[in-house]
């Protein structure tokens, strides 16, 4: 549901460019990615040559993209943007491929989705800066290779799982991104609070960040939202209390978790008495794509420990049961 207000996939109305970091000292959290991304930019630098092909995987909302956009910037770059399910043909690829300028960053966001012609294209390109193309048709035919400028491929995807062995194999530099922590998150909040000319305090951006479901995304997202109830409300400053009532108004819980989470959770609870369940059964019991479920829904209510991730399915832990205000049956775990 495009509509979710937590979904951290991207929307129409986002600002997610007003937002965006424009370097990596800039990048709040996930410290370890961007020490290592430094270095690497750097030694790339100094040799002249092209940054390697980088592959950033995590939940939506995490900075791949903004990272991608970050790497362009820092290597001093042209970049170019597209995603897997938008390049139909290889010879999409192809005109791609060959339009770059040198030391481009191509950014190919849901690369997971790339149909596999088009995958068989890209590993000549990563690997021998080269494209195999056939001239002619019948007995007539032959092939040619063309050399393509030096480029840098950032693939990103919610899962590196997804991405076939070949695909995974040609990537020199892959980037987990995590959750981030709230306070990280604070960070996130009054920064963009000052780039949207928002006042807003110290427990205020605490608040809208601990119900930010480990999300920049969300955290912009839900900024905006409580702006609009203080300017209603003609608060000059967004306090915790603000915050609080606007996000309780918008059905976005103690936790961050919204409505949509809660339907998760009780039909493992109600339903399937804690499960374990499939998530095809959920999916459909929900409406939801699968999908989404697996890389929107489910990660963050892992890594709160509300749910666990099972060989039989989805079992809901005493976090869970109590979340939704339940008793947990003694076979649920911790
Ligand atoms: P992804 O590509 O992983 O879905 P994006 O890069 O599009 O995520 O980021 C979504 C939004 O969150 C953007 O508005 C971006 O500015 C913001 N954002 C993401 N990561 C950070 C960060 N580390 N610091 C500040 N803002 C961030």
């Amino acid at each position: 549901d495009p509509d979710r207000l937590l979904s951290s996939a991207r929307r129409a109305d986002d600002v997610d460019a007003a937002l965006r970091p424009k370097s990596l000292d800039e990048f709040v959290g996930q410290r370890a990615a961007r020490e290592n991304l430094r270095v690497f930019i750097d030694a790339a630098k100094q040799r002249g040559d092209a940054l390697d092909h980088v592959l950033f995987f995590g939940p939506p909302g995490l900075g791949k993209t903004t990272l991608a956009q970050i790497i362009a910037r820092e290597m001093g770059v042209g970049f170019r943007s597209t995603s897997g399910p938008v390049i139909a043909k290889s010879g999409d690829l192809a005109a791609l491929l060959t339009n770059l300028e040198d030391g481009d960053v191509l950014f190919i966001d849901e690369i997971h989705r790339l149909n596999p012609a088009v995958e068989e294209v890209l590993y000549p390109a990563m690997e021998d800066r080269a494209l195999d193309l056939m001239i002619g048709e019948g007995p007539s035919a032959r092939s040619v290779r063309i050399d393509l400028p030096r480029f840098t491929l950032v693939g990103a995807t919610t899962r590196q799982g997804l991405l076939t062995q070949p695909l995974r194999d040609r990537f020199g530099i892959p980037v987990r991104l995590n959750f981030y922590g709230v306070d990280e998150l604070e960070k996130v909040v009054t920064r963009a609070a000052s780039l949207l000319d928002l006042h807003v305090a110290p427990d205020g951006a605490h608040e809208i960040a601990r119900r930010s479901r480990g999300t920049p995304r969300i955290a912009g997202r839900l900024l905006r939202r409580v702006r609009d109830f203080a300017n209603v409300l003609g608060e000059e400053t967004v306090h915790a209390r603000v915050a609080d009532q606007s996000l309780t108004r918008l059905e976005v819980d103690a936790l961050g978790l919204d409505a949509m989470d809660r339907r998760y959770l009780m039909m493992i609870a109600d339903i399937y008495k804690g499960g374990p369940v499939g998530v095809e059964t959920l999916a459909a019991g929900l409406s939801e794509p699968r999908d989404t479920i697996e890389e929107v829904i489910e990660p963050y209510l892992i890594q709160i420990g509300m749910i666990a991730r099972t060989a039989r399915g989805r079992c809901l832990n005493v976090a869970g049961w109590k979340h939704l205000g339940l008793n947990p049956p003694s076979t649920a775990q911790e």
